[in-house]
């Protein structure tokens, strides 16, 4: 197994706020994590360490073997980070530019793509999120799940080779949950590297490989979802999983 991201005593401290306390853990290629626990807890802060959203206080993140904690940003973060997609819980679509153009930006900017490859790799992907029909609308003429899924579309075009989700379902009206976690699934299922951070229990037994629990700044159970939801090892999960589960 070759690890994609491996994540050494991780710290991340806001003033005297230590968000992050000590955090291990590796991502391997293929794997789809998913990180639960109690709001406050530093999941987000966790995601957006590991795209280097935020620079961490101390430890290390290596992604293929460099780590991103020892780079400034610059042209080589920028880089790296280009191969990370990350999708937010409210979208954040460009709301002055129609699906497909949202779509197309990035690798057209970034990467230096034809404008007619970066539409034809975007129609498929749209065709993928179930959208190809929608491709000349305006995000808000669509739907919260709709719009979720272009998103999910947009950081794809960019290929990258893990996707991060902070809680990419939390926005969402409840009867347009389940086509996001559809849209999720189908890419779990195509072997994407994914880390989500969610409150989707239910998704994270049926498609987690591991379980990362986070509390206080450390992470306090990883494992299979059996092994974290059915036997969890501190108070802390036990306490959190009473009131979820
Ligand atoms: P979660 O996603 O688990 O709800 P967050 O990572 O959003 O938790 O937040 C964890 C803690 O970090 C909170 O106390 C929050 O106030 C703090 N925090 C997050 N981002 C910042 C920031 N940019 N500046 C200062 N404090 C922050
Ligand atoms: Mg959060």
């Amino acid at each position: 197994m070759t690890k994609m991201l491996d994540i050494q005593h991780l710290k991340k401290t806001f003033g005297k706020n230590e968000v992050l306390k000590d955090i291990s853990a590796s991502v391997e290629k293929g794997q789809v994590i998913c990180i639960i626990g109690p709001s406050g807890s530093g999941k987000s802060t966790f995601l957006r360490c590991l795209n280097v959203l935020e620079h961490p206080t101390a430890g290390k993140i290596l992604f293929d073997g460099t780590d991103l904690a020892s780079l400034k940003d610059g042209k080589e973060l920028d880089q790296l980070r280009e191969k990370m997609g990350m999708v937010f819980q409210n979208f954040n679509l460009f709301p002055n530019m129609n699906v497909i153009e949202n779509v197309k930006l990035a690798p057209m900017k970034v990467k230096g793509i034809s404008e007619a490859q970066a539409e034809k790799t975007g129609l498929a992907l749209l065709e993928k999120v179930g959208l190809a029909d929608r491709a000349k609308q305006f995000p808000t003429s669509l739907s919260g799940g709709q719009q979720q899924r272009v998103a999910i579309a947009r950081a794809l075009a960019m290929d990258p080779e893990v996707m991060l989700f902070d809680e990419p379902t939390s926005a969402l009206d409840p009867e347009m949950v389940g086509e996001v976690l559809k849209t999720m699934k189908d890419l779990a299922s195509s072997g994407m590297t994914m880390v989500i951070v969610t409150h989707e229990m239910g998704f994270a037994r049926e498609v987690a490989d591991e379980v990362w629990f986070m509390a206080d700044g450390y992470l306090q159970g990883k494992g299979t979802p059996k092994e974290v939801f059915e036997h969890p090892t501190s108070e802390r999960a036990k306490d959190f999983l009473s009131k979820v589960l």
